[in-house]
């Protein structure tokens, strides 16, 4: 399957018409995230759990149902009908039960309440199947559509947990669309990102600021992460992890795989680094050798590391994600291996 075409019609559907939430957005950012962690054959097909699809839109919700400003929390539907709660609302209750608990993280609610984070999971991998997913592969409205990434034919507006049962809370990827949603990635998460602030824009003033938007919107926590920076920098023996010269005082925690792309806070995605490093890096993918570095980190550091914090360390979700990402990869795209050097992208992957 030609990934360019995918994504072209994939851009067009979601340009056409006008967006009555952000809810197609983040399900289809979802999927894209979830092809780059599961890399598979060319033209195998793949089985895509939709609870797994919720737990990534929540993740993407979750910074945003802060309150923004003097605004409170921002729409991001047109209606909702009276005596429902949108799934916006759910994971804002959610997240206000989960601060008042200390929980302030996704991963943190997961551990400490798994009873609610299994509800709201289910309930919102429903209304994925209900709305986002019945309506991805069509033109809005009431058109039909044609369906080229999966078979949509048993879902509809009230789709009940019993079909869903019947189905295995599934949706299974045609052959050869994991391979090319990776591939296209890099041109349709930016895109999306930016419908994404524009509609939000839209739903709520006109007067918000974008670029300050795009930051609240989709900027990793750096004051969480940053909680990690001293045990990192200790266990780097002082050192920044990408250029080995001693780190200074004011030690910066990065994202190794770009945050940008894959949104992967464990212990195992992140490393401490000084101030130019950081500066210079933002969102390249990294030299190889760097991938492969961080891979090889033992795992019982990590842990003991991550374990007085609570904090997940998510080592094979981060390993199966940077094989997706190089994978899907153009040979000769640049790869940063340190401040003003980058290495051309020969396609092969060390680790
Ligand atoms: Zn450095």
């Amino acid at each position: 399957m030609d990934a360019l075409d995918l994504g072209a019609r994939l851009a067009q559907l979601l340009a056409t018409g006008r967006r009555v939430s952000t809810y197609k957005l983040a399900t289809l950012d979802a999927l894209l995230q979830h092809c780059l962690e599961h890399p598979v054959g060319e033209d195998d097909g793949l089985r895509v759990s939709i609870p797994e699809l919720a737990e990534r839109v929540v993740e993407a919700y979750w910074p945003q149902v802060r309150v923004y400003a003097d605004l409170g929390v921002l729409r991001q539907n047109e209606q909702s009908r009276p005596g429902t709660t949108t799934l916006l609302e759910r994971i804002a209750q959610a997240r206000r039960a989960a601060e008042g608990t200390r929980n302030a993280s996704v991963a943190q609610w997961r551990t400490n309440d798994p009873g609610t984070w299994a509800r709201t999971r289910r309930s919102v991998a429903h209304t994925l199947a209900q709305q986002p997913l019945f309506a991805l592969q069509k033109t809005g409205g009431r058109s039909p559509g044609t369906a080229f990434l999966y078979d949509d034919s048993w879902l509809h507006k009230k789709v009940s947990v019993v079909d869903l049962d019947a189905h295995d809370w599934s949706i299974d990827l045609f052959p050869g669309v994991p391979t090319a949603l990776a591939r296209v990635s890099p041109l349709l998460q930016p895109v999306l990102q930016q419908w994404w602030v524009d509609d939000v824009q839209r739903l709520n003033a006109a007067a918000l600021e974008a670029p300050d938007l795009h930051g609240f919107l989709f900027g990793a926590d750096r004051a969480a992460v940053a909680r990690l920076a001293p045990g990192l920098r200790e266990f780097q023996d002082g050192r920044c992890f990408y250029c080995a010269k001693p780190s200074g005082a004011s030690v910066h925690v990065d994202h190794v795989l770009p945050w940008s792309r894959v949104p992967l806070d464990g212990v195992r995605n992140l490393v401490a680094v000084d101030p130019r490093c950081n500066g210079d890096k933002l969102a390249t993918l990294p030299a190889v050798e760097h991938v492969r570095d961080l891979l090889a980190r033992p795992e019982a550091d990590l842990q003991a590391l991550a374990a007085p914090l609570r904090w997940p360390v998510d080592t094979a979700r981060v390993r199966s994600a940077a094989t997706g990402l190089y994978r899907a990869a153009a040979a000769g795209a640049p790869l940063w291996r340190g401040p003003g050097v980058y290495d051309l992208f020969d396609g092969r992957l060390v680790w």
